[in-house]
């Protein structure tokens, strides 16, 4: 289980996280909603080792992860698929996938890369183009199998759902509860309220860097009320 605690993240003098406690347990689907610049991606980020905390911690299985270098992060299991998804346009799919598994043996690599092609054929009938021909639901796809090349217990999704045709933010929601179905822990951020909320277990709203709301999914899907409370119209 990866546990956030009263996870603090500084800018200079602007506190993007304040004081931010979560947990994801293995196999479900744990979403952040909150508008821009709520520190949503921060505290991503900061999970993945990429800013530090000024206080708190973060850790996986009771073992601390805060102040480990993003490398050592991704080895202990826990991967970021980034906004924007970020794949490296001029390299061919199964490139950027084998660059995800640069923290595994060789021989492990070909069993991961067999798995995730099952998970996205598209990408196996691809595997020879280059990633900067692929749609934007494509390189999503990509950058999930991508962040699956490292054998993850947790997985981040930074706005999975951003630029995307709605038929395709619903492949790509398919694809979520597949990463979950086999074990995985998701933490999914999201501007776009639509987006994870029938999928997550528990949601979370970030605004100013604050959780000003934490309950079950469930509360949030028959009462949306509660989320205009606290979103007004975002
Ligand atoms: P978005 O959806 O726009 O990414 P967010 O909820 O993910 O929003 P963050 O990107 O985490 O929010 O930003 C939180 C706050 O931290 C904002 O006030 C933002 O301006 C500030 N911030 C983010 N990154 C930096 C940075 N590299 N340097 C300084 N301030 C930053």
């Amino acid at each position: 289980m990866l546990e956030l605690a009263d996870v603090h993240v500084r800018y200079g003098h602007v506190e993007a996280v304040s004081g931010v406690d979560l947990k994801v347990e293995p196999g479900t689907v744990s979403l952040v909603l909150g508008p821009n610049g709520a520190g949503k991606s921060t505290t991503l980020k900061a999970v993945a080792g990429l800013v530090p905390l000024s206080s708190g911690s973060i850790g996986l299985d009771d073992e601390p992860l805060s102040g480990l270098p993003p490398h050592r992060v991704v080895r202990r299991g826990v991967a970021l698929v980034p906004e924007g998804r970020r794949v490296f346009a001029p390299l061919t799919i199964e490139e950027n996938l084998r660059l995800g598994g640069y923290t595994a043996p060789r021989a492990k690599v070909r069993e991961t890369l067999a798995r995730v092609y099952e998970m996205f054929p598209i990408l196996n009938d691809r595997r020879a183009s280059a990633a900067g021909l692929l749609s934007g639901g494509e390189q999503q796809m990509l950058a999930f199998g991508r962040a699956l090349m490292s054998e993850p217990k947790i997985v981040l999704l930074d706005e999975p759902s951003m630029g995307l045709a709605p038929t395709v933010v619903d492949t790509i929601i398919e694809k979520i509860v597949l990463m979950a179905e086999s074990g995985i822990g998701i933490l999914m951020v999201e501007q776009n309220t639509e987006a994870g909320l029938d999928i997550a277990s528990e949601v979370r709203v970030m605004n100013r860097g604050q959780v000003v709301f934490a309950g079950p999914a469930e509360q949030v899907r028959t009462d949306a009320s509660v989320l205009h409370a606290f979103l007004g119209d975002a």
